[in-house]
């Protein structure tokens, strides 16, 4: 519209104008956001919450992505949807399958910038791994994707498209009419890929939400957990408005070693942290918090450290369970992985101490799939980019 154009119309009879070359994707919207869009593009309003219901089901309970498969809407309903809206998650680029059974997917995001996606498979469970963001702003030292500047963060439909994407993958989509199977391939999501989910709070939200919703893919709050380098404003939020389980990247025991590991913790100091973490439970009705420790030969892997470990976690009161990572390695890398007698050692400490201390067996390291290991080849082409620009005299 120019600047002199009347305004006489009323702005919500306005159809919002499309995107650029294309549709609105009403994967990741809202219940409530869809509804508003179907309304500002012609749906009755009477209509709307019903319509929503259905094309909402669809999506997400069965998995259809072209409109003219939505058998209970009218077929000129179907065409005028199809229109102005589209079903579009991430596309795949690449799949590598390691010898373990682990999957690792890069996929396609809009601007040609990539992500990748983890699938490990276990005895009953199945666990998809998401990335929130392109990179991250943090620059934790041991983490490979902290190497990778942030590039963006991903909307809710990117996000929750790589649940959708995992479950073309596994072929999960429930056959219409055929008996409900309970058990699943792709049971719980952890938000542990690339980024940190609580610098991009409301989009990782809204896409757990929809993850969560009993009329679609209805996973329950309780095999969803974020995991957080430490971003205390955002925690109670995510009890209140997420509700899923929380996991804390603590890594270090003292503030000293955990400035230089986990840099944020610069600016929430270990004790600002553990209030946060111990109010968490309560808000949430979650169980346990899981205290991620990644195991670095010579840095936080003494006997000492597993000690004051247990006893700030008891100090504080703080129901959890003490996850500890193999430190998996990346070109470059700064550390080295203690010895399995030593994380043993660790384990057995924390175990005496009366918390559950599970060793994390990394999983895909054969294809670079394993925590932390994570990068896009967004970067790789970044610096392509660059050296043709330096070449080109342009650098
Ligand atoms: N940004 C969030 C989530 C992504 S990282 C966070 O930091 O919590 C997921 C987990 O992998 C974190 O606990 C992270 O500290 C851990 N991790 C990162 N690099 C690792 C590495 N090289 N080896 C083992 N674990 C690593
Ligand atoms: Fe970012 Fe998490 Fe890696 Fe730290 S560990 S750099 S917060 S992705």
């Amino acid at each position: 519209m120019t600047a002199s154009a009347p305004v006489t119309q009323d702005v919500h009879t306005i159809p919002r104008k499309l995107p650029e070359g294309g549709k609105i994707n009403l994967v990741g919207l809202t219940r409530a956001a869809m509804q508003g869009a179907l309304i500002e593009h012609g749906t009755p309003e009477k209509q709307a919450k019903m319509r929503v219901n259905q094309i909402w089901q669809w999506i997400y309970q069965w998995g259809v992505r072209d409109f003219h498969e939505m058998t209970n809407l009218s077929k000129t309903y179907r065409a005028e949807l199809e229109e102005t809206f589209c079903v579009d998650i991430p596309e795949v680029v690449s799949k590598q399958v390691s010898e373990d059974g682990t999957r690792k997917y890069l996929v396609r995001i809009a601007g040609g910038h990539e992500v990748e996606v983890v699938y490990i498979p276990e005895e009953g469970r199945g666990t998809l791994c998401v990335s929130s963001q392109v990179g991250c702003t943090l620059t934790c030292s041991f983490c490979h994707t902290g190497t990778q500047k942030l590039v963006r963060n991903l909307t809710a439909g990117e996000i929750i498209g790589q649940v959708m994407m995992a479950r073309d993958d596994l072929n999960e989509w429930p056959e219409r009419g055929a008996p409900k199977d309970e058990t699943r391939l792709l049971s719980n999501i952890v938000l542990m890929g690339m980024g940190e989910p609580l610098y991009n709070f409301e989009n990782v939200r809204d896409a757990m939400k929809i993850a969560m919703d009993p009329e679609g893919i209805q996973l329950s709050r309780r095999r969803i957990t974020l995991s957080t380098s430490g971003v205390v404003p955002e925690m109670a939020r995510t009890a209140e408005e997420i509700g899923c389980q929380l996991a804390i990247s603590f890594h270090a025991t003292t503030d000293e070693v955990r400035d230089v590991l986990v840099p944020i913790n610069k600016r929430w100091k270990l004790e600002t942290l553990l209030e946060a973490l111990a109010s968490y439970p309560k808000v949430s009705n979650s169980e346990r918090i899981t205290f991620e420790y990644v195991m670095l030969k010579g840095v936080n892997d003494t006997d000492e450290d597993a000690h004051r470990l247990v006893k700030l976690i008891k100090d504080y009161g703080i129901p959890a369970k003490i996850n500890l990572i193999p430190f998996n390695e990346w070109p470059g890398s700064p550390y080295e992985r203690s010895s399995n007698n030593r994380i043993r050692a660790f384990a057995n400490i924390v175990y005496q101490a009366g918390y559950a201390s599970p060793i994390r067996t990394p999983r895909g390291e054969d294809i670079m799939a394993a925590c932390g290991q994570l990068k896009s080849a967004t970067e790789r082409a970044r610096k392509s980019r660059k050296q043709i620009e330096a070449e080109a005299g342009l650098g």
